[in-house]
């Protein structure tokens, strides 16, 4: 939880923690699954009309087929200012109360969670895998930051929670937990392609007992509404979920419009790197690897983006990786045997294709796999770079940059990581034990997974940030996180 001392996993980890508070669903159960298709094909409307919302109605469209499957209101900038000032801290609640609420929210969630499914499915593009994970989260989210909040925390005031479409429940849940759990208002700004999803979970919330002069949504476009918000006065903190270049913007506008010290809570972008080295398990590291780089079509800020292959083993290596790659379906979510699913919208795709298509000009690219036509996907691909230094920004998408070192390179490499200026997750897999404290001492990450994967963390047991570049902390899901959220000193300590 302090700098420097980031989540350690090892391998075959005996206090590898359970999800907490999950439903537990076993995906490789063919009844279960079946059970879980046919409610979700049954949650699924033809039309989703946004509930809690106001403003001009924008169609909302499946990032997998570009259909319109609903409408959500988008507020204008006199609006968002309007509602904003609307909302005041949770002031007449006990503790024990909001615990009781948020806990309700938490059952809800799990007993709405095949309607949740069809909409992460559908707005969000996810896979059925995806979906079990993002609403675990969620629940976890909200049942440990209830279980955090103690009666001597104090609450600011009003939060702007702002949040990615890449977990449009469990981030949105996680921030709008928190600045709730001991006790402040929120308003809620969720990603303009992820609003209906928003829109569903607050209602829920509602449902739960919290009040509407308490908790608001207000979903339209970052420009307008976000720099809204970032200048409200009746603002007292920003919780930020999305890229640094936007993490950077709040924070401009917070420093020109806000009093100095009003807490920016950024968690934002990583150029995150795994070393394997020639004593690595292969076929353990290809699963990793994987998982780590395709997973969620790589749109996590936690994916691997460059991995580092010591030259001797680089050849099989890769090879086993295209084999496995191969084997990995890219399609419509809808079609629950899909691997990878759609980049959240056309731009983003043709972005990431640019990409690797100038590494193809380039005679870099190693290897892509197919993706159905129409711009909606981008087949997970491999591109060779010398260093991490090469690549500019983060490629949020399926693309896997690989580099070769040598048997004494393994500091320069750690030097190189280290010199991007981010530091969010780092991968090692090796079965030296000396070199697994080596490298933990060297890597600025805030979370270090040891021959395992490393997106995934999990709340309460790994507390979820970086540094530098990668975010201001505390860690989501850490025991240090709701002290951002209130009054005193806490955010002072050195402890
Ligand atoms: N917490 C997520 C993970 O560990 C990533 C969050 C994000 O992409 O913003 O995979």
């Amino acid at each position: 939880e302090v700098a420097h001392n980031p989540l350690i996993q090892h391998p075959n980890d005996l206090f590898a923690p359970e999800r907490i508070n999950s439903r537990g669903w076993d995906l490789n159960d063919r009844l279960v699954l079946d059970q879980i298709k046919g409610d979700i094909e049954s949650a699924t409307p033809q039309h989703w009309q946004a509930k809690t919302v106001e403003g001009t109605a924008q169609s909302v469209t499946n990032p997998a087929t570009g259909a319109v499957i609903g409408e959500i209101g988008f507020a204008s900038s006199a609006q968002a200012m309007e509602i904003c000032a609307s909302v005041g801290p949770w002031a007449k609640s006990t503790l024990q109360e909001r615990q009781a609420v948020l806990n309700k929210a938490a059952d809800l969630y799990e007993a709405h969670a095949t309607r949740l499914f069809a909409l992460l499915i559908q707005e969000a593009g996810k896979t059925l895998l995806d979906c079990v994970g993002e609403l675990r989260e969620a629940v976890d989210f909200l049942r440990f930051y209830a279980a955090q909040a103690t009666d001597t925390q104090k609450p600011l005031g009003v939060f702007a929670c702002i949040s990615p479409w890449n977990f449009p429940l469990a981030i949105f849940t996680g921030q709008i937990s928190a600045a709730l759990a001991v006790g402040n208002g929120v308003v809620a700004k969720p990603a303009e392609s992820t609003s209906l999803i928003a829109d569903y979970a607050v209602d829920l919330l509602y449902q739960a007992g919290v009040p509407r002069d308490v908790l608001r949504l207000i979903a339209g476009e970052g420009a307008v509404v976000g720099t809204a918000l970032s200048g409200h006065k009746n603002i007292a903190g920003i919780c930020f979920t999305g890229s640094t270049a936007t993490a950077q913007v709040i924070n401009r506008q917070m420093a020109q419009n806000l009093p100095a010290g009003t807490p920016l809570v950024a968690e934002t972008g990583g150029l995150n790197a795994m070393i394997v080295d020639s004593t690595a398990l292969p076929e353990q590291a290809i699963g990793d690897v994987i998982a780590s780089a395709f997973q969620s079509a790589g749109q996590r800020c936690s994916a691997l983006r460059v991995l580092y292959l010591q030259e001797d083993i680089a050849d099989n290596f890769l090879e086993m990786l295209y084999g496995a790659m191969d084997a990995l379906s890219v399609g419509n979510p809808a079609d629950f045997s899909t691997d990878i699913g759609p980049i959240i919208d056309v731009d983003a795709a043709a972005n990431i294709q640019a990409h690797v298509d100038r590494a193809k000009a380039e005679g870099r690219l190693l290897r892509q796999i197919s993706a159905p036509e129409g711009g909606r996907f981008v087949a997970p691909a491999v591109i060779k770079l010398n260093s991490i230094s090469e690549l500019e920004s983060e490629i949020f998408g399926p693309v896997l940059h690989v580099v070769t070192f040598g048997a004494e390179d393994i500091d320069q490499v750690i030097a190189d990581v280290n010199a991007t200026g981010f530091g969010l997750t780092f991968g090692l897999q090796t079965r030296i034990d000396d070199r697994v404290q080596h490298v933990i001492d060297r890597v600025h990450a805030g979370n270090i997974y040891v021959n395992r994967n490393q997106i995934g963390a999990i709340v309460g047991s790994q507390p979820f940030g970086g540094h530098g570049l990668s975010g201001t902390g505390p860690k989501a899901g850490g025991i240090r996180y709701l002290s951002r959220f209130c009054t005193g000193t806490a955010q002072f300590s050195t402890e």
